[in-house]
């Protein structure tokens, strides 16, 4: 396809003079097929525009092949040792269960490369081509796979992040989020290092599974920036399910011996002994290798909360360098797959589709999958108290064993939160712990980001019996 470069209207004399015709190959190429990768190249094509996907690796990125897919498959996994537990209570014999890990790492692996075929299906679909390796900088129109340079007019940056670790004697006997889902035998004695998303979902994992684990966190809660209610109900939760929390505790090193792993703790901690250390303090924007310096795009120093390295963008997108833009993690804005997939969407349908608009990155809910489960949208009550003033907020919430465990005997709590503004009582935050937390809070952030007010939830019929009425009959 031919493009002008410089506009005829508005152009200055010189650019007239300077008036070329450049020609490429593409009119968009993205660097990476993952969740925003996948959605911005299939809405481009949607508009007509020539577009091209490179991809080192399976096709789906993080999402898909390491991450939310597999891990809420091996989230159901493990929650059958407590379904098993429970079912007693209601008149059915104990079991014995056997669990058997290399049968459920087939399991996953096979539906991960399904998936990832199935995305590679709906790219041709859209008429978008698959570049099969990993994309470097030559120009602001040129990327390099292997030998092959590549033109393009307009260029997405759709790479993600990958897993950090931290630098301690023997990180290097630690795996991370990305080799659990490979690992060929379950180990019995587990350390996990962190307290956020993945050390949560993976403590859970593991115990479901019958594993011991061990969390080592730095704070004395897991899960900052969370509710506090949140944070205390699932922790507490946890350690009812028999995970060993150790708080305001850093790891200083890891040593290979003939029992295990041994972990050095700081403080008085006794050394740990496991077989596998998961070590899960946070990601980075995947970055590295794409020679960005090259072509002058600017990233983050790593001040103000963002992660250093994740590149630096307007809110539609685009980077210091007009014809370059970048969503999803290597932005590090929110990083949530239905986000990214929400920039990828926005970018296209401004850029190709002729239709401005960017997203929003407020109100964004988002779900933990531990057991128990946690979600929420919104402010949290710290949050809304420092903005608005304690005169200003006023707290409903709600704490009660759900009836599904009147029969098991299990020692399980629900916890319901809103968070409500002023005399109108605007609910700005909904927060949730218990069993669905994730499909409830998916209901609940529709009236939030509508604005609904206290009176709206009144107003509102229970279905009894259910969990979640209780957020239509809070007092
Ligand atoms: P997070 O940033 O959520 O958590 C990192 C954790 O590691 C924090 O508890 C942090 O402690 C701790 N930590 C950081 N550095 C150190 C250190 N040097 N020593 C000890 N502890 C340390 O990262 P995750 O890797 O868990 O998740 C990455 C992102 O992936 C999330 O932000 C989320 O956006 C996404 N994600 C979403 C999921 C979902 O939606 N269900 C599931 C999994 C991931 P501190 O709090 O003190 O900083």
């Amino acid at each position: 396809m031919i493009w002008i470069a410089g506009g005829l209207f508005g152009a200055s004399l010189q650019m007239i003079a300077e008036y070329e015709v450049m020609s490429f190959d593409y009119d968009l190429l993205v660097i990476g097929a993952g969740s925003g990768g996948l959605a911005a190249s299939k809405r481009a094509a949607s508009y007509g525009a020539k577009v091209a996907i490179i991809e080192g690796d399976l096709v789906g990125g993080t999402c898909v092949i390491r991450g939310c897919v597999p891990k809420k498959l091996m989230v159901y996994a493990s929650a059958f040792s407590q379904l098993y537990d429970n079912a007693v209570g209601y008149g059915w014999e104990k079991v014995e269960p056997k669990f058997d890990w290399g049968k459920m790492i087939t399991a996953v692996d096979a539906e991960v490369r399904r998936l990832s075929q199935l995305h590679i299906g709906f790219l041709e679909k859209a008429g978008v081509e698959l570049i099969r390796g990993l994309g470097q900088f030559v120009d602001p129109h040129t990327v390099a796979v292997g030998d092959r340079k590549i033109s393009a007019d307009k260029i997405l940056i759709a790479v993600g992040g990958e897993a950090e670790r931290i630098n301690i004697p023997g990180i290097e006997y630690a795996i991370t989020s990305r080799e659990i889902f490979l690992l060929k035998e379950q180990p019995k004695r587990m350390a996990i290092i962190g307290g956020g998303y993945i050390a949560v979902e993976f403590a859970c994992i593991m115990r479901g599974l019958g594993s011991d684990v061990n969390l080592i966190i730095r704070r004395d809660l897991v899960l900052r920036g969370f509710d506090e209610d949140i944070r205390t109900a699932v922790q507490e939760g946890m350690v009812k399910k028999g995970i060993n929390i150790i708080p305001e505790t850093l790891v200083r090193g890891i040593e290979k011996t003939p029992e295990g792993l041994k972990l050095t703790l700081s403080g008085d901690g006794e050394p740990l002994l496991v077989d596998a250390v998961l070590c899960a303090t946070g990601r980075k924007p995947n970055v590295t290798g794409l020679e960005l310096e090259r072509v002058g795009v600017e990233v983050h120093k790593g001040a103000n909360r963002q992660v250093g390295g994740a590149i630096a963008v307007t809110v539609d997108s685009c980077t210091n360098v007009p014809n370059i833009y970048a969503v999803g993690d290597c932005t590090d804005r929110v990083n949530l797959t239905p986000v990214a997939i929400a920039e990828g969407r926005a970018f296209a349908d401004t850029v190709f589709g002729h239709q401005p608009r960017y997203i929003s990155h407020h109100n964004v809910p988002s779900a933990v999958f531990t057991q128990p489960e946690a979600a929420s949208v919104g402010m949290t009550e710290g949050e809304a108290r420092a903005k608005y003033g304690d005169a200003n907020i006023k707290i409903y919430r709600a704490r009660f064993r759900p009836m599904f465990y009147s029969l098991t005997g299990a020692d399980e709590k629900a916890m319901l939160k809103l968070i409500v503004l002023g005399e109108t009582e605007r609910v700005i935050g909904v927060h949730m712990v218990g069993k669905d937390a994730a499909e409830i809070i998916q209901g609940m952030a529709i009236p939030v980001v509508m604005g609904a007010t206290k009176k709206d939830f009144d107003a509102t019929t229970a279905i009894h019996p259910t969990v979640a009425e209780e957020f239509v009959t809070m007092r």
